[in-house]
């Protein structure tokens, strides 16, 4: 882990609105993640997690509070500024796959690089790299349905890093794996945290939860507990 701050919350509130009602979310949640440090997000089902990795990852805006990313104040930027900040230092790998079946895994992690208008030779070096980093390369030409549920993760997973993101984020990606298959995905989480990669995920599960250096609780919208282990007690 290293001091510098990549993610910084200050009492960041959501609300959702049902006609005129506001239903209170998120409370309050104050949050700094350093570059480098893999973090497990936990809590009961409805307690706002989900609510906050889409706020982390761009995808949705708070109704109070601060988002400081990269040193960018994300929390008032427009729709379209939203967009580029998401498509430029977000990585984001969902417990749905959301691969498309009728493309190989290249061409899977590679997609994003389309919208990005990067040149097709350059797409295919950067979608094998990606690949390479989550030990799939010779499985590239192969379509989701020649590839296991931990394989077909793992190109969802090169595909959200193939942009390099500053940050890698992660709702319940083990949510649809078996146990086996689950420690196998969150090996490569920690290879990548390993490489310099900073990774902020979901679990309900301890024994996943295990594998990250810093576990925060979130308990009806706000922090409960915010723990980080010694590099010497992590599993990994
Ligand atoms: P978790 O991921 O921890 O299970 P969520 O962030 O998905 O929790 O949901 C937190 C609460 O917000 C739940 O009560 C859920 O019903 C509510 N909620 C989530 N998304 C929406 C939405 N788009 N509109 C209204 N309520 C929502
Ligand atoms: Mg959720």
């Amino acid at each position: 882990m290293s001091n510098q701050v990549i993610i910084r919350l200050e009492n960041i509130q959501k609300s959702y609105f049902m006609g005129n009602q506001a239903i209170p979310v998120l409370k309050g949640i104050s949050l700094d993640i350093h570059k480098n440090e893999y973090v497990a997000l936990m809590g009961p089902s409805g307690s706002g997690k989900s609510t906050l990795m889409n706020i982390l990852g761009c995808l949705d805006s708070p109704t109070g509070g601060k988002y400081i990313l990269n040193d960018k104040d994300v929390s008032k930027m427009a729709d379209d500024e939203l967009a580029e900040v998401r498509n430029s230092e977000i990585g984001f790998v969902f417990q749905q796959f959301n691969l498309l079946p009728r493309l190989s895994a290249a061409e899977n992690v590679a997609l994003p690089l389309i919208y990005a208008g990067v040149g097709k030779k350059e797409r295919m070096e950067r979608s094998m790299e990606a690949l390479e980093k989550v030990g799939l390369a010779e499985r590239s030409h192969h379509k989701s349905n020649e590839l296991s549920g931990g394989q077909i993760q793992r190109v969802a997973i090169a595909r959200a890093l193939v942009n390099n993101p500053s940050i890698l984020l992660a709702d319940e990606p083990t949510g649809n794996l078996d146990s086996k298959t689950s420690v196998e995905v969150m090996e490569i989480f920690g290879k990548l945290q390993q490489a310099g990669n900073t990774v902020v995920l979901v679990t309900h599960e301890e024994d996943i939860a295990a594998y990250a250096h810093r576990v925060v609780r979130l308990r009806d919208g706000l922090v409960e507990t915010d723990k980080t282990k010694s590099t010497a007690m992590a599993h990994i």
